[in-house]
Protein backbone atom coordinates (compact mmCIF):
# COMPACT_ATOMS: atom_id res chain seq x y z
CA UNK A 1 0.00 0.00 0.00
CA UNK A 2 1.37 3.88 -1.18
CA UNK A 3 0.68 6.44 0.93
CA UNK A 4 0.42 9.87 -0.26
CA UNK A 5 -1.10 13.60 0.77
CA UNK A 6 -2.72 13.71 -2.81
CA UNK A 7 -4.43 11.68 -4.54
CA UNK A 8 -6.32 12.75 -8.12
CA UNK A 9 -8.44 10.19 -9.59
CA UNK A 10 -9.05 10.88 -13.10
CA UNK A 11 -6.57 12.32 -15.86
CA UNK A 12 -9.07 14.17 -17.79
CA UNK A 13 -8.43 18.08 -18.15
CA UNK A 14 -9.90 18.44 -14.49
CA UNK A 15 -7.30 15.74 -12.54
CA UNK A 16 -4.46 16.58 -15.60
CA UNK A 17 -5.36 20.34 -14.58
CA UNK A 18 -4.71 19.40 -11.03
CA UNK A 19 -1.77 17.84 -10.58
CA UNK A 20 0.50 20.49 -13.42
CA UNK A 21 -0.70 23.20 -11.02
CA UNK A 22 0.53 21.14 -7.82
CA UNK A 23 2.94 20.66 -9.72
CA UNK A 24 4.25 24.32 -10.27
CA UNK A 25 3.43 24.85 -6.36
CA UNK A 26 6.39 22.34 -5.50
CA UNK A 27 3.60 19.66 -4.29
CA UNK A 28 3.88 16.20 -5.25
CA UNK A 29 0.93 13.93 -6.36
CA UNK A 30 0.01 11.09 -7.33
CA UNK A 31 -2.70 10.48 -10.28
CA UNK A 32 -4.65 7.41 -11.29
CA UNK A 33 -6.83 6.70 -14.73
CA UNK A 34 -8.75 3.87 -15.45
CA UNK A 35 -7.94 4.07 -19.12
CA UNK A 36 -4.34 4.07 -20.82
CA UNK A 37 -4.06 7.14 -22.65
CA UNK A 38 -4.67 8.27 -25.75
CA UNK A 39 -8.00 7.68 -25.21
CA UNK A 40 -11.18 8.75 -26.52
CA UNK A 41 -14.30 11.46 -24.22
CA UNK A 42 -17.72 11.87 -26.32
CA UNK A 43 -17.01 15.25 -26.37
CA UNK A 44 -17.33 18.34 -29.10
CA UNK A 45 -13.68 19.08 -28.70
CA UNK A 46 -13.69 22.68 -28.67
CA UNK A 47 -11.20 23.97 -25.74
CA UNK A 48 -12.41 27.44 -25.20
CA UNK A 49 -10.30 30.73 -24.80
CA UNK A 50 -10.67 30.05 -20.94
CA UNK A 51 -9.43 25.99 -21.06
CA UNK A 52 -6.51 27.98 -22.97
CA UNK A 53 -5.60 31.40 -20.86
CA UNK A 54 -5.86 29.00 -17.04
CA UNK A 55 -3.34 26.47 -19.33
CA UNK A 56 -0.92 29.20 -20.31
CA UNK A 57 -1.73 30.54 -16.51
CA UNK A 58 -0.18 27.31 -14.88
CA UNK A 59 2.49 27.32 -17.60
CA UNK A 60 2.79 28.82 -20.99
CA UNK A 61 4.88 26.31 -22.22
CA UNK A 62 1.92 23.91 -22.16
CA UNK A 63 0.27 25.54 -24.85
CA UNK A 64 3.14 26.52 -26.99
CA UNK A 65 3.84 22.85 -27.14
CA UNK A 66 -0.08 21.60 -27.78
CA UNK A 67 0.40 24.83 -30.62
CA UNK A 68 3.29 22.98 -32.33
CA UNK A 69 2.49 19.42 -31.68
CA UNK A 70 1.64 17.48 -35.11
CA UNK A 71 -2.10 16.64 -34.03
CA UNK A 72 -5.13 17.77 -36.07
CA UNK A 73 -6.25 21.10 -34.49
CA UNK A 74 -8.17 24.19 -36.13
CA UNK A 75 -7.80 27.94 -34.27
CA UNK A 76 -11.04 29.02 -33.14
CA UNK A 77 -11.71 33.38 -33.93
CA UNK A 78 -15.43 33.08 -32.86
CA UNK A 79 -18.88 31.92 -32.91
CA UNK A 80 -21.54 31.19 -35.53
CA UNK A 81 -25.31 31.35 -33.77
CA UNK A 82 -28.05 30.22 -35.77
CA UNK A 83 -31.07 31.40 -34.46
CA UNK A 84 -34.42 29.53 -35.24
CA UNK A 85 -35.58 31.69 -38.17
CA UNK A 86 -32.42 30.74 -39.60
CA UNK A 87 -30.43 33.67 -39.44
CA UNK A 88 -26.42 33.59 -38.77
CA UNK A 89 -24.71 36.07 -36.76
CA UNK A 90 -20.99 35.81 -36.99
CA UNK A 91 -19.82 37.08 -33.14
CA UNK A 92 -15.85 36.99 -32.97
CA UNK A 93 -14.30 36.66 -29.59
CA UNK A 94 -12.25 40.05 -29.56
CA UNK A 95 -13.10 42.52 -32.40
CA UNK A 96 -10.78 43.23 -34.94
CA UNK A 97 -9.01 40.16 -34.28
CA UNK A 98 -5.63 39.28 -36.21
CA UNK A 99 -5.85 35.31 -37.09
CA UNK A 100 -2.01 35.58 -38.02
CA UNK A 101 -0.33 37.78 -35.00
CA UNK A 102 -2.89 37.82 -32.35
CA UNK A 103 -2.04 34.68 -29.47
CA UNK A 104 -4.55 31.96 -30.22
CA UNK A 105 -8.12 32.50 -28.05
CA UNK A 106 -9.60 28.92 -28.09
CA UNK A 107 -8.66 25.68 -30.54
CA UNK A 108 -10.59 22.23 -32.16
CA UNK A 109 -9.03 19.45 -31.36
CA UNK A 110 -10.00 16.14 -30.80
CA UNK A 111 -10.02 14.89 -27.16
CA UNK A 112 -7.97 12.22 -28.20
CA UNK A 113 -5.23 13.87 -28.82
CA UNK A 114 -5.98 16.98 -26.49
CA UNK A 115 -6.21 14.53 -23.03
CA UNK A 116 -3.40 13.22 -24.15
CA UNK A 117 -1.16 16.18 -24.78
CA UNK A 118 -2.33 16.91 -21.06
CA UNK A 119 -1.42 13.45 -19.79
CA UNK A 120 1.99 13.94 -21.93
CA UNK A 121 2.18 17.57 -19.55
CA UNK A 122 2.01 15.10 -16.78
CA UNK A 123 4.41 12.78 -17.61
CA UNK A 124 7.28 15.84 -17.68
CA UNK A 125 6.62 16.43 -14.49
CA UNK A 126 8.65 14.29 -11.66
CA UNK A 127 6.84 15.61 -8.67
CA UNK A 128 3.72 13.66 -10.78
CA UNK A 129 3.39 9.61 -10.20
CA UNK A 130 1.08 8.44 -13.01
CA UNK A 131 -1.07 5.06 -12.65
CA UNK A 132 -2.85 4.35 -16.38
CA UNK A 133 -5.66 1.02 -16.48
CA UNK A 134 -6.33 1.60 -12.84
CA UNK A 135 -10.19 1.65 -12.07
CA UNK A 136 -10.96 2.58 -8.55
CA UNK A 137 -13.77 0.98 -7.35
CA UNK A 138 -13.08 1.38 -3.63
CA UNK A 139 -13.45 4.47 -1.41
CA UNK A 140 -12.96 4.11 2.41
CA UNK A 141 -12.96 7.04 5.04
CA UNK A 142 -9.83 6.72 7.61
CA UNK A 143 -8.83 8.55 10.24
CA UNK A 144 -6.12 10.11 8.33
CA UNK A 145 -8.21 11.12 5.23
CA UNK A 146 -9.12 7.61 2.91
CA UNK A 147 -7.74 4.73 1.51
CA UNK A 148 -9.04 3.78 -2.23
CA UNK A 149 -8.20 0.96 -3.86
CA UNK A 150 -9.42 -1.06 -7.44
CA UNK A 151 -11.84 -3.95 -7.55
CA UNK A 152 -9.29 -6.96 -6.24
CA UNK A 153 -7.84 -4.51 -3.33
CA UNK A 154 -4.40 -5.02 -5.34
CA UNK A 155 -3.67 -1.19 -6.09
CA UNK A 156 -4.31 0.66 -2.61
CA UNK A 157 -3.42 4.21 -1.72
CA UNK A 158 -3.75 5.82 1.88
CA UNK A 159 -3.91 9.68 1.16
CA UNK A 160 -4.48 12.68 3.31
CA UNK A 161 -6.82 14.43 0.66
CA UNK A 162 -8.90 12.90 -2.28
CA UNK A 163 -9.18 14.88 -5.40
CA UNK A 164 -12.17 13.55 -7.46
CA UNK A 165 -11.79 14.23 -10.58
CA UNK A 166 -13.45 11.20 -12.73
CA UNK A 167 -15.90 13.02 -14.50
CA UNK A 168 -19.67 12.69 -15.08
CA UNK A 169 -20.25 9.38 -13.98
CA UNK A 170 -18.02 9.75 -10.60
CA UNK A 171 -19.67 7.21 -8.06
CA UNK A 172 -17.56 8.96 -5.60
CA UNK A 173 -19.94 12.04 -6.76
CA UNK A 174 -22.74 9.94 -6.41
CA UNK A 175 -22.76 7.83 -3.38
CA UNK A 176 -20.32 9.03 -1.48
CA UNK A 177 -21.29 13.28 -1.20
CA UNK A 178 -25.08 12.44 -2.91
CA UNK A 179 -25.19 14.75 -6.20
CA UNK A 180 -27.45 12.88 -7.85
CA UNK A 181 -28.83 13.13 -11.56
CA UNK A 182 -31.46 16.09 -11.96
CA UNK A 183 -32.63 16.40 -15.27
CA UNK A 184 -33.40 19.77 -15.25
CA UNK A 185 -29.50 20.22 -14.76
CA UNK A 186 -28.56 17.98 -17.01
CA UNK A 187 -28.19 17.31 -20.13
CA UNK A 188 -27.81 14.37 -23.19
CA UNK A 189 -25.53 15.03 -25.94
CA UNK A 190 -24.86 12.73 -29.39
CA UNK A 191 -21.65 13.31 -31.85
CA UNK A 192 -19.93 12.16 -34.70
CA UNK A 193 -17.10 12.72 -36.76
CA UNK A 194 -18.10 13.97 -40.71
CA UNK A 195 -15.23 14.30 -43.64
CA UNK A 196 -16.17 16.67 -46.85
CA UNK A 197 -18.40 19.12 -45.08
CA UNK A 198 -18.81 22.30 -46.87
CA UNK A 199 -19.49 25.98 -45.81
CA UNK A 200 -16.90 26.14 -42.58
CA UNK A 201 -16.23 29.23 -41.11
CA UNK A 202 -12.53 30.44 -42.86
CA UNK A 203 -11.50 31.76 -39.30
CA UNK A 204 -12.83 28.33 -37.37
CA UNK A 205 -15.92 29.89 -36.20
CA UNK A 206 -17.32 27.13 -34.07
CA UNK A 207 -21.49 26.77 -34.92
CA UNK A 208 -24.78 27.15 -33.05
CA UNK A 209 -27.83 26.26 -34.12
CA UNK A 210 -30.79 26.94 -32.23
CA UNK A 211 -32.59 25.22 -34.63
CA UNK A 212 -37.11 25.79 -34.08
CA UNK A 213 -37.05 21.79 -34.84
CA UNK A 214 -34.76 20.64 -31.45
CA UNK A 215 -36.18 23.76 -29.71
CA UNK A 216 -34.48 24.12 -26.69
CA UNK A 217 -31.80 21.98 -27.65
CA UNK A 218 -28.71 23.12 -29.83
CA UNK A 219 -27.08 21.66 -33.19
CA UNK A 220 -23.37 22.16 -33.77
CA UNK A 221 -21.11 22.12 -36.13
CA UNK A 222 -16.96 22.80 -35.12
CA UNK A 223 -14.73 22.16 -37.75
CA UNK A 224 -11.65 21.03 -37.92
CA UNK A 225 -8.68 20.88 -40.82
CA UNK A 226 -9.55 19.10 -43.74
CA UNK A 227 -13.33 19.68 -44.40
CA UNK A 228 -13.37 17.39 -41.26
CA UNK A 229 -16.19 18.24 -38.39
CA UNK A 230 -17.16 17.25 -34.97
CA UNK A 231 -21.26 17.71 -35.22
CA UNK A 232 -23.85 16.77 -32.63
CA UNK A 233 -27.07 17.81 -31.15
CA UNK A 234 -27.42 18.35 -27.10
CA UNK A 235 -30.58 19.30 -24.80
CA UNK A 236 -31.30 19.35 -21.75
CA UNK A 237 -32.63 15.74 -20.03
CA UNK A 238 -36.08 16.92 -18.87
CA UNK A 239 -36.87 17.60 -22.45
CA UNK A 240 -35.35 14.65 -23.91
CA UNK A 241 -37.19 12.73 -21.25
CA UNK A 242 -40.53 14.33 -21.76
CA UNK A 243 -40.56 14.16 -25.60
CA UNK A 244 -38.74 10.60 -25.90
CA UNK A 245 -36.37 12.52 -27.99
CA UNK A 246 -34.62 10.32 -30.26
CA UNK A 247 -31.14 12.96 -30.49
CA UNK A 248 -29.69 10.16 -32.56
CA UNK A 249 -32.75 10.31 -34.90
CA UNK A 250 -32.81 14.13 -34.61
CA UNK A 251 -29.55 15.19 -35.65
CA UNK A 252 -29.52 12.64 -38.71
CA UNK A 253 -32.77 14.43 -39.44
CA UNK A 254 -31.00 17.77 -39.38
CA UNK A 255 -28.13 16.52 -41.66
CA UNK A 256 -30.56 14.58 -44.22
CA UNK A 257 -33.58 16.81 -44.40
CA UNK A 258 -33.36 20.21 -42.97
CA UNK A 259 -32.63 23.38 -45.85
CA UNK A 260 -29.81 25.35 -44.49
CA UNK A 261 -27.70 21.77 -43.63
CA UNK A 262 -28.55 18.98 -46.08
CA UNK A 263 -26.43 21.42 -49.12
CA UNK A 264 -23.40 20.94 -46.76
CA UNK A 265 -23.47 17.40 -45.64
CA UNK A 266 -24.80 15.84 -49.73
CA UNK A 267 -20.88 14.70 -50.12
CA UNK A 268 -20.31 14.20 -46.10
CA UNK A 269 -19.50 10.83 -44.74
CA UNK A 270 -19.91 9.54 -41.37
CA UNK A 271 -16.80 8.84 -39.49
CA UNK A 272 -16.75 5.57 -36.87
CA UNK A 273 -20.30 5.88 -35.03
CA UNK A 274 -22.74 8.21 -33.32
CA UNK A 275 -22.37 8.35 -29.49
CA UNK A 276 -23.50 9.94 -26.88
CA UNK A 277 -22.77 11.04 -23.06
CA UNK A 278 -24.64 12.94 -20.13
CA UNK A 279 -23.31 16.23 -19.41
CA UNK A 280 -24.02 17.34 -15.26
CA UNK A 281 -24.83 21.13 -15.83
CA UNK A 282 -23.76 23.53 -13.23
CA UNK A 283 -26.97 25.43 -13.09
CA UNK A 284 -27.71 23.92 -9.22
CA UNK A 285 -25.11 25.09 -6.83
CA UNK A 286 -23.66 21.89 -5.34
CA UNK A 287 -21.16 20.21 -2.98
CA UNK A 288 -18.08 20.28 -3.71
CA UNK A 289 -16.16 19.46 -0.99
CA UNK A 290 -16.21 17.53 2.34
CA UNK A 291 -14.00 16.49 4.95
CA UNK A 292 -10.76 15.05 2.94
CA UNK A 293 -11.93 15.20 0.10
CA UNK A 294 -12.45 17.93 -3.30
CA UNK A 295 -14.83 17.36 -6.17
CA UNK A 296 -13.03 18.50 -9.51
CA UNK A 297 -14.79 19.15 -13.02
CA UNK A 298 -17.36 16.85 -14.35
CA UNK A 299 -17.10 15.34 -10.97
CA UNK A 300 -18.68 18.11 -9.47
CA UNK A 301 -21.40 19.04 -12.10
CA UNK A 302 -19.71 22.36 -13.61
CA UNK A 303 -20.65 22.03 -17.00
CA UNK A 304 -21.72 25.04 -18.37
CA UNK A 305 -25.26 25.17 -18.56
CA UNK A 306 -25.39 26.95 -22.31
CA UNK A 307 -23.23 26.26 -24.16
CA UNK A 308 -21.84 22.71 -22.82
CA UNK A 309 -18.54 24.46 -22.42
CA UNK A 310 -16.81 21.68 -19.24
CA UNK A 311 -13.34 21.61 -20.33
CA UNK A 312 -12.75 24.86 -18.81
CA UNK A 313 -14.28 24.68 -15.81
CA UNK A 314 -13.10 21.13 -14.97
CA UNK A 315 -9.60 22.88 -15.62
CA UNK A 316 -10.52 26.20 -13.76
CA UNK A 317 -11.53 24.29 -10.48
CA UNK A 318 -8.46 22.16 -10.86
CA UNK A 319 -6.41 25.16 -10.23
CA UNK A 320 -8.68 26.24 -7.33
CA UNK A 321 -8.76 22.87 -6.17
CA UNK A 322 -4.95 22.88 -6.28
CA UNK A 323 -4.62 25.83 -4.57
CA UNK A 324 -7.31 25.46 -1.80
CA UNK A 325 -5.00 21.65 -1.43
CA UNK A 326 -1.78 23.83 -0.81
CA UNK A 327 -3.09 25.63 2.04
CA UNK A 328 -4.82 22.58 3.34
CA UNK A 329 -1.21 20.84 3.89
CA UNK A 330 0.38 24.43 5.42
CA UNK A 331 -1.69 23.57 8.11
CA UNK A 332 -2.10 19.97 8.34
CA UNK A 333 -5.98 20.51 8.47
CA UNK A 334 -8.50 18.87 5.35
CA UNK A 335 -11.97 19.37 7.92
CA UNK A 336 -14.73 20.24 5.81
CA UNK A 337 -14.50 23.48 7.30
CA UNK A 338 -11.52 24.82 5.66
CA UNK A 339 -12.20 22.48 2.70
CA UNK A 340 -15.74 24.28 2.36
CA UNK A 341 -13.38 27.47 0.92
CA UNK A 342 -12.68 25.25 -2.34
CA UNK A 343 -17.05 25.51 -2.66
CA UNK A 344 -16.74 29.17 -1.95
CA UNK A 345 -13.89 30.33 -4.58
CA UNK A 346 -15.45 27.74 -7.45
CA UNK A 347 -18.77 29.60 -6.93
CA UNK A 348 -16.99 33.48 -7.27
CA UNK A 349 -15.22 32.57 -10.11
CA UNK A 350 -17.67 30.42 -11.74
CA UNK A 351 -20.94 30.98 -10.38
CA UNK A 352 -22.13 34.41 -11.94
CA UNK A 353 -21.14 32.95 -15.27
CA UNK A 354 -23.32 30.15 -14.50
CA UNK A 355 -25.89 31.89 -13.32
CA UNK A 356 -26.16 34.19 -16.72
CA UNK A 357 -26.23 31.39 -18.61
CA UNK A 358 -28.61 29.49 -16.85
CA UNK A 359 -30.98 32.45 -17.80
CA UNK A 360 -30.03 32.82 -21.12
CA UNK A 361 -30.37 29.12 -21.71
CA UNK A 362 -34.02 29.59 -20.48
CA UNK A 363 -34.96 32.60 -22.58
CA UNK A 364 -33.53 29.82 -25.47
CA UNK A 365 -36.87 27.83 -24.87
CA UNK A 366 -38.85 31.02 -26.48
CA UNK A 367 -37.70 30.95 -30.23
CA UNK A 368 -39.91 34.41 -30.72
CA UNK A 369 -37.24 36.02 -28.18
CA UNK A 370 -34.24 34.18 -29.90
CA UNK A 371 -35.15 35.23 -33.31
CA UNK A 372 -35.98 38.99 -32.29
CA UNK A 373 -32.57 39.28 -30.73
CA UNK A 374 -30.97 37.71 -33.78
CA UNK A 375 -32.85 39.76 -36.37
CA UNK A 376 -31.67 43.44 -34.06
CA UNK A 377 -28.18 42.09 -33.71
CA UNK A 378 -27.87 41.22 -37.44
CA UNK A 379 -28.92 44.89 -37.82
CA UNK A 380 -26.54 46.15 -35.26
CA UNK A 381 -22.40 45.62 -36.18
CA UNK A 382 -22.16 47.55 -32.94
CA UNK A 383 -24.36 45.12 -30.71
CA UNK A 384 -22.11 42.29 -32.41
CA UNK A 385 -18.77 43.87 -31.68
CA UNK A 386 -20.00 44.31 -27.53
CA UNK A 387 -21.17 40.72 -27.38
CA UNK A 388 -17.49 39.84 -28.70
CA UNK A 389 -16.18 42.26 -25.84
CA UNK A 390 -18.35 40.26 -23.50
CA UNK A 391 -15.67 37.29 -24.04
CA UNK A 392 -13.15 39.51 -23.23
CA UNK A 393 -14.55 41.65 -20.38
CA UNK A 394 -15.31 40.60 -17.95
CA UNK A 395 -17.08 43.69 -16.23
CA UNK A 396 -18.96 44.08 -19.59
CA UNK A 397 -20.39 40.26 -19.16
CA UNK A 398 -21.81 41.61 -15.47
CA UNK A 399 -23.73 44.18 -17.27
CA UNK A 400 -25.58 41.31 -19.11
CA UNK A 401 -26.64 39.78 -16.23
CA UNK A 402 -28.99 42.68 -15.59
CA UNK A 403 -32.12 42.49 -17.60
CA UNK A 404 -32.63 46.25 -18.17
CA UNK A 405 -29.16 46.48 -20.29
CA UNK A 406 -30.26 43.73 -22.86
CA UNK A 407 -34.25 45.80 -22.79
CA UNK A 408 -31.97 49.45 -23.43
CA UNK A 409 -29.37 47.37 -25.69
CA UNK A 410 -32.36 45.67 -27.92
CA UNK A 411 -34.14 48.52 -28.07
CA UNK A 412 -31.59 51.23 -29.42
CA UNK A 413 -31.40 52.19 -33.08
CA UNK A 414 -28.32 51.99 -34.37
C1 LIG B 1 -21.41 15.18 -26.23
C2 LIG B 1 -20.61 16.15 -25.39
C3 LIG B 1 -20.07 17.29 -25.98
C4 LIG B 1 -19.28 18.16 -25.21
N1 LIG B 1 -18.68 19.21 -25.84
C5 LIG B 1 -17.83 20.01 -25.16
C6 LIG B 1 -17.09 21.02 -25.83
O1 LIG B 1 -17.12 21.16 -27.05
N2 LIG B 1 -16.28 21.82 -25.07
C7 LIG B 1 -16.16 21.68 -23.73
O2 LIG B 1 -15.44 22.45 -23.09
N3 LIG B 1 -16.84 20.69 -23.08
C8 LIG B 1 -17.65 19.85 -23.75
N4 LIG B 1 -18.28 18.82 -23.10
C9 LIG B 1 -18.04 18.64 -21.67
C10 LIG B 1 -16.65 18.01 -21.42
O3 LIG B 1 -16.53 16.81 -22.16
C11 LIG B 1 -16.42 17.72 -19.94
O4 LIG B 1 -16.89 18.81 -19.18
C12 LIG B 1 -14.94 17.48 -19.61
O5 LIG B 1 -14.49 16.30 -20.22
C13 LIG B 1 -14.75 17.39 -18.08
O6 LIG B 1 -13.43 17.04 -17.78
P1 LIG B 1 -13.13 16.16 -16.47
O7 LIG B 1 -11.64 16.09 -16.36
O8 LIG B 1 -13.91 16.67 -15.33
O9 LIG B 1 -13.74 14.71 -16.79
P2 LIG B 1 -13.39 13.67 -17.96
O10 LIG B 1 -12.87 14.37 -19.13
O11 LIG B 1 -14.59 12.83 -18.11
O12 LIG B 1 -12.19 12.80 -17.35
C14 LIG B 1 -12.42 11.89 -16.31
C15 LIG B 1 -11.31 10.86 -16.28
O13 LIG B 1 -11.54 9.99 -15.16
C16 LIG B 1 -11.27 8.65 -15.52
N5 LIG B 1 -12.06 7.77 -14.64
C17 LIG B 1 -13.40 7.61 -14.61
N6 LIG B 1 -13.74 6.74 -13.63
C18 LIG B 1 -12.59 6.34 -13.05
C19 LIG B 1 -12.28 5.41 -11.99
N7 LIG B 1 -13.24 4.75 -11.34
N8 LIG B 1 -10.98 5.23 -11.66
C20 LIG B 1 -9.99 5.89 -12.31
N9 LIG B 1 -10.22 6.75 -13.32
C21 LIG B 1 -11.50 6.99 -13.68
C22 LIG B 1 -11.70 8.57 -16.99
O14 LIG B 1 -11.04 7.51 -17.66
C23 LIG B 1 -11.30 9.95 -17.51
O15 LIG B 1 -10.01 9.94 -18.09
C24 LIG B 1 -19.08 17.92 -23.82
C25 LIG B 1 -19.64 16.79 -23.23
C26 LIG B 1 -20.39 15.91 -24.00
C27 LIG B 1 -20.95 14.67 -23.35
Amino acid sequence: MQKTDILIIGAGPGGCATALKLSQLGIPSIVVDKAIFPRDKICGDAISGKAVTILRRIDPSIIERFEAATIEQSSVWGIRFGAPNGKCIDVPFRPNYDPINDPKQGFVSKRMDFDNRLVEEVKLRNNIELHEGISIEKYERTPGGYLVSNGDGSFQVQTKLLIVANGAHSAFSRHQVGLVKDEKHHAGAVRAYYKNVTGLHPDGFIELHFLKEINPGYFWVFGLPGGHANVGLGMRSDFVSKRRYNLTKGMLDIITNHPDFRERFKNAALMGKITGYGLPLGSKQRQLSGDHFMLVGDAGHLIDPLSGEGIGNAIYSGVIAAEQAQQCLLHSDFSAKTMHAYDVRVARVLGKEMEMSYRIQQLMARPWLVNFTANRVARNPNLIYMIAEMYADLEVRKKALNPLFWIKTLMKRN
